[in-house]
């Protein structure tokens, strides 16, 4: 839940820094684009009036005065009568132009003695900037228009927008990018703490408890060894606590266990012979469930093999117990073990209860238990098989199994 706040909580960061960048971008690029017409055209005006200003109409022609733009590719001067019929053009003759009065910078220039726009020129096929200036003279009113091409200022946008598209876009994409894997760094990191967190606190206090239950035990077996003092009563409670105080033992030794697997980091590889350490735990199996008869038949074709010694004891251990566990009375246990590859297979299969399919996927989880008829009083914790499958995967091996209800088990691992 935390975890999706700080996400969304992210994304909209992200969104909104990234939001705000490409808005202030193309806000800036038409702040630009607006100053750069204003300066275009005060610099206009006022190279228009200076020109009319030192324009003598006494001496010099006014049809001559559209000359002397031609030097300037660039720029172009037309003047007009106040009727709107052209007296000159720099770049065509001006009996091919229609009547300008309608144009709107002579329309503005007419009210306000100055006037500009950008349109479509139909006589030079391109965007122009036209200003044109009142001209009064004794010859009458008239219009000096002076216009430039935009182009030049068409390229200099051009390169603002290559500007946001190769620099400003790339940076935000390696913005979102850095800002995704921090907030997965933050994230990884937080959960390793908590994870550690987690596992040293269970062990602390796993470590804590053993020390009284271990106290508890010893004094109950100096009790038990008094028995013949003891009423049938105190007998009766006498053993409960015993067998309650071994469940509890046990069970703080599989935390412990579970931590100890989980936190390991390395392995420790080195030969082990299979069959010593098998041998080993059937003999004490076969101790514990003395009572259920079990026969054990043994087929191990590898018996030295690789593997790190602690981590291959907890696969055993908790297997060949549960395969002793929920078992029938008189039930069988088969250990094999066979090569496969650079690889040993090793199976281990029971005669008894099987894992109904409802229960299969869940029971490598820790804490997982079939609590039904056919298993109550077993008195397991649900870590054995969450200890298997950290070990199996700490030697990078594979863990499956077969189990059918009534017939039995089969758990086969490969390291
Ligand atoms: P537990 O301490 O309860 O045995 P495990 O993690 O070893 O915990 O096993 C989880 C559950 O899987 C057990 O409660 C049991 O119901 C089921 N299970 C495991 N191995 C077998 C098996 N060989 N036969 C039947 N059920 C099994």
């Amino acid at each position: 839940m935390k975890n999706n706040s700080y996400r969304g909580l992210l994304v909209w960061q992200t969104f909104f820094i990234v939001f705000g960048i490409v808005t202030s971008a193309f806000i800036s690029r038409y702040h630009w684009k607006e100053n750069f017409t204003k300066q275009v055209e005060e610099q206009l005006e006022h190279s228009l009036t200076t020109f009319i200003k030192v324009y003598d109409t006494k001496y010099v022609l006014l049809e001559n005065v559209c000359n002397f733009s031609q030097k300037k590719s660039s720029s172009r001067l037309t003047l007009i009568r106040d009727n709107g019929v052209v007296v000159c053009d720099s770049n065509t003759s001006a009996e091919e132009m229609d009547n300008h009065n309608s144009r709107p910078e002579l329309i503005l220039a007419k009210k306000n003695s100055w006037g500009s726009a950008i349109r479509y020129s139909d006589t030079l096929k391109q965007d122009m900037f036209y200003g044109a200036i009142q001209w009064k003279t004794e010859k009458g009113i008239f219009y000096l228009r002076e216009s430039i091409q935009i182009s030049a200022m068409e390229r200099t946008l051009t390169k603002v927008d290559k500007y946001i598209f190769i620099v400003l876009i790339p940076f935000l994409i390696v913005f979102s990018i850095l800002s995704i894997l921090l907030w997965h760094r933050y994230e990884v990191k937080k959960q390793e703490q908590l994870d550690r967190l987690k596992v040293d606190l269970v062990s602390n206090i796993s470590h804590e408890v053993r020390t009284p239950l271990t106290s508890i035990k010893g004094f109950v077996q100096l009790l038990v060894s008094t028995e013949s003092e003891l009423s049938p009563n105190a007998k009766e409670s006498l053993s409960k606590i015993e067998k309650n105080t071994n469940r509890l033992n046990s069970l703080f030794t599989e935390i412990l266990d579970l931590n100890k697997v989980e936190k390991r980091k390395t392995t420790t590889i080195e030969e082990v012979d299979l069959e010593i350490m098998v041998d080993s735990i059937l003999s004490n199996m076969n101790l514990i469930y003395k009572e259920k008869n079990i026969e054990t038949v043994l087929n191990l074709e590898s018996n030295i093999i690789k593997s790190d010694y602690e981590l291959l004891e907890h696969i055993l251990v908790n297997l060949i117990e549960n395969a002793f566990k929920y078992n029938k009375d008189n039930g069988e246990v088969t250990i094999t073990s066979s090569s496969a590859g650079s690889k040993t297979l090793i199976i281990i299969s029971d005669t008894g209860n099987g894992i109904a399919p409802n229960h299969q996927e869940r029971i490598f989880e820790r804490f997982y238990r079939v609590d039904d008829a056919r298993n109550s009083g077993t008195g397991g914790s649900g870590l054995g098989l969450a200890i298997v499958k950290h070990s199996v995967s700490h030697l990078n091996g594979e863990i499956t199994f077969e189990s059918k209800i009534d017939f039995g088990s089969h758990f086969k691992v490969l390291i």
